[in-house]
Formats: structure tokens, C-alpha cells, sequence
């Protein structure tokens, strides 16, 4: 995996929060309602062929991230940047030609491709809506592409359901290359899968990436899932990034309390190894009431009274590796 580490993707403390359903009493009294804080000032940026992995449990704000890259949802502040272009505020009109660069691939092939559409058609169709190819280049641009993600070109005449999940994944792939992307967000593209299909879809991709040339944001919620396939990692928790580094910084010397548990929660570096238990003891807290200080410290086993009071800033620990504790690793070990 070589990576270009011109800034391709340049993300500066952007925020998203979502307005909360409020209770019938709070509406009739025009409280004020409370808002979820989904993206809490997340600050990264993605080189020209670099390979992120973006790893946090459910609810730690990975997607709403990715679709504020995308600009499927509008960030309430911050900047993103691609290929030096501001998207936030961006018009209708300028996203056109970065919507083309910059792909997305769902966790759930078979609600992103249209039931009635037969693979072909849903191959060609963003080439064709992008002027990427002609219309009488489609057919030969559905049969490179389904080569490329290793299908018979027979495919293009079936439908979605006629496929397997791990076919339908391969179809998706297909799709968000065929309008030529430079990056690709890859959203827990394998976790809907098989566990044995997990690792074929997971070597497609790394093979891909590599000779395409594409950037990549890849999220998961297990670490082992993006060990083979991010050249650097981002830890988030709770609308915040608590680690980032080199996977074999964050690999093989964990900073942060959380990325330590969830280490513990999947020891095992195997795609196909699946861990149902939670990272860490108890659940996260609602993004609704973010606890004060860290927000990690109802959940760490290192709290000190200061994690109460003082919201750790991501600081550097060696070239290129950050974390959020006030903690040093060494004593985690007390
Ligand atoms: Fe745990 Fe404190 Fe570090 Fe937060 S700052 S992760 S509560 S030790």
C-alpha cells in the first residue's frame, strides 16, 4: 500500500447535530429542545491513494461523518475540503463534478441497488448520467467493470436477488467504480456479509485500491476489519476522534484507553473472526447528554477525577500518532 500524502481529503473541525424528538410538555411550554451531538469537531485529512480506516461502535459517529464528506447531510460547521474545493455551502451545481470523484459503497448491497434494475443497468447508469462513457460504450464498460470485481459478464442480464450477498457487494463496488471515482467511502461494506465471504470482499477492495490508485475512508466498528486495509487509523467515540495513527502505531502501541478495549474485544487480527461483545464494559452514553470532562471516563477503568473536569485535546504521542487521555499508556498498566 503506497500512499501520495498530498492532502486529497482535508476535514477541519467540522459538527453535525440532529434536533431531538421533544416530549409533548416540553413542546407546549416551548422549551427549548435538546440536540444530539452526533460529529463534535472531527478534524482528519486523507492523502491522494491513502487508505483511512474510521473504526468506533455504533452510534460514535462514523456515518454521519462520511455522509457530510459526501454532502448527503449538511454539516452545521467546519470545512471540508477535496482536491482544495470547499464542499460546505457548496451549490447544487459545483458538488456536480465532486459527487462524480468521490463514491460511496453501503454496508447493505441489497438496499443500495434498485430491485428492479438488472446489474448491467445499474453498472452503466452512473457512467452514463456522469458523461463518463458513451451510451455505446456501456456495454463494454458493464463487462470490464464486472471482470474487474471478478464476475462473469452473464451477471449483467440478472437482477439483485438473483445474486448472493457477496455477488451483490461485488456489484455495488462495481457501480461506484464505474463513473471513474478518486475515493471511495467504503461504509462497514463487509459486515452484512458471511464470515466467509468477509475476507474475499475485504482482498477485492485492498486489490482494487491498489491498482486503481483510489483513496479510501474504510468504516467499521472492529479494528481486525481494517488492519489489511487502512494504511492509518482513526479511533471515534462518541462524535469525537480519541486516537489516530499508522495502523501499526495504533496496532502495536494503543494510546487510548478505548482503543485498548476494543484490541481486547477482537485480539485476533482475522477478517473472518466475529466478536459480538461490546468493546467495553457498559453502554455509550446518549449524544444527547455527553458527559462532561472525557467523554470515554463512564466507561474507562483509568478515570482519574481530573477526566471529570478537563476535556482532553488530542495531543501528540510520536510523529504521526494522536490521542485524547490525560493518562499516559504506561499507567494503564497500575
Ligand atoms: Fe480514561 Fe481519563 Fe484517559 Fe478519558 S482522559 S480515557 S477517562 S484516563
Amino acid at each position: 500500500m503506497s500512499a501520495d500524502r498530498t492532502p486529497l481529503l482535508e476535514v477541519s473541525d467540522v459538527r453535525k447535530t440532529f434536533a431531538a424528538r421533544r416530549p409533548l410538555a416540553d413542546s407546549v411550554r416551548r422549551r427549548p429542545g435538546l440536540r444530539a451531538v452526533a460529529v463534535d469537531g472531527v478534524s482528519l485529512t486523507v492523502g491522494k491513494g491513502e487508505r483511512l480506516g474510521l473504526v468506533g461502535e455504533s452510534g460514535s459517529g462514523k456515518t454521519t461523518l462520511a455522509r457530510s464528506i459526501l454532502r448527503l447531510i449538511e454539516p452545521d460547521s467546519g470545512s471540508i475540503r477535496f482536491s482544495g474545493q470547499e464542499l460546505v455551502g457548496a451549490s447544487r451545481g459545483d458538488l456536480q463534478s465532486v459527487r462524480r470523484r468521490m463514491q460511496m459503497v453501503f454496508q447493505d448491497p441489497y438496499s443500495s441497488l434498485n430491485p428492479r434494475m438488472k446489474v448491467g443497468t445499474a453498472i452503466a447508469e452512473p457512467a452514463l448520467v456522469h458523461h463518463v462513457i458513451p451510451r455505446n460504450r456501456a456495454k463494454d464498460h458493464v463487462a470490464e467493470l464486472l471482470d474487474l470485481v471478478g464476475l462473469p459478464a452473464s451477471s449483467a442480464d440478472r437482477y439483485p436477488r438473483q445474486l448472493s450477498g457477496g455477488q451483490r457487494q461485488r456489484v455495488a463496488i462495481a457501480r461506484a467504480l464505474s463513473v471513474q471515482p478518486e475515493f471511495l467511502i467504503a461504509d462497514e461494506p463487509v459486515s452484512a456479509l458471511d464470515v466467509s465471504i468477509q475476507a474475499q470482499i475485504l482482498n477485492l477492495l485492498d486489490d482494487l485500491l491498489e491498482r486503481l490508485g483510489l483513496g479510501m475512508i474504510f468504516i467499521a466498528h472492529q479494528l481486525a476489519v481494517v488492519r489489511h486495509v487502512a494504511d492509518r487509523v482513526a479511533i471515534m467515540y462518541l462524535g469525537r476522534i480519541v486516537e489516530t495513527g499508522s495502523t501499526d502505531q495504533v496496532f502495536q502501541d494503543p494510546q487510548h484507553p478505548y482503543t485498548k478495549a476494543l484490541l481486547a474485544a477482537a485480539p485476533v487480527p482475522d477478517p473472518t473472526v466475529v466478536r459480538t461483545r461490546s468493546a467495553t464494559a457498559g453502554d455509550m452514553p446518549s449524544p444527547l447528554r455527553i458527559p462532561s470532562g472525557c467523554r470515554f471516563r463512564t466507561r474507562c477503568d483509568y478515570a482519574e477525577e481530573r477526566c471529570q473536569r478537563e476535556d482532553p485535546p488530542l495531543l501528540s504521542i510520536t510523529e504521526g500518532h494522536h490521542a485524547a487521555c490525560h493518562v499516559r499508556p504506561f499507567d494503564h498498566e497500575r
